[in-house]
């Protein structure tokens, strides 16, 4: 269907801007999540994951990219908005947008850990609430895996207690340097 695959390009450009905001949470070391706001092609919200650089438990990409979309609208309720982000949302993330009134939730990569759009349940599309989204999962999956991936890899070769300067450490922001240029 020609309209089908126009939607699936556009996800998969606006995933692609949640992509490049996951990168950018690795300048301040956070897990490298992102997600995007848009209403059609208009992007209204954009952020990375900024849970370390704000010390914020809450400070989730998702919730960050609710927050300026609902700033730019001048409303809480995101209608006719999808929420694009890298990684399947918490349950806090799949919450706040039930409570936004989002229609629309698109996600690249799953989380059998803490995945709250289908992996450990689905607040997303629970007949029990007064909101469903419709929910596609698997846009950019791997590109989103991956940056998610190499910075636990990078993480952890830097071991437990290495000082700021250790080579390992610089070889974290080297392999850092690449995941931001790529
Ligand atoms: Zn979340």
């Amino acid at each position: 269907m020609a309209s089908g695959s126009a939607v699936e390009e556009r996800d998969r450009r606006l995933m692609a801007l949640a992509l490049a905001q996951a990168r950018l949470s690795l300048a301040w070391e956070d897990v490298p999540i992102g997600a995007v706001v848009a209403r059609g092609e208009e992007v209204l919200g954009r952020a990375g994951n900024q849970r370390e650089r704000l010390r914020d438990p809450t400070a989730h990409a998702e919730v960050l990219a609710m927050r300026a979309a609902a700033s730019a609208l001048g409303s809480w309720r995101l209608d006719g908005c999808t929420l694009y982000v890298t990684l399947e949302p918490c349950a806090m993330c799949a919450g706040a947008a039930v409570l936004a009134r989002l229609p629309r939730v698109v996600f690249g990569a799953s989380d059998p850990k803490a995945g709250f759009a289908g992996s450990l349940g689905d607040l997303l599309r629970d007949p029990r609430l007064n909101h469903r989204a419709e929910v596609v999962k698997g846009v950019l999956a791997e590109e989103s895996s991956e940056v998610l991936h190499q910075f636990f890899q990078v993480r952890r070769g830097r071991g437990l207690g290495a000082s700021v300067d250790s080579p390992r450490r610089r070889a974290g922001a080297d392999e850092r340097d690449r995941l931001e240029s790529g």
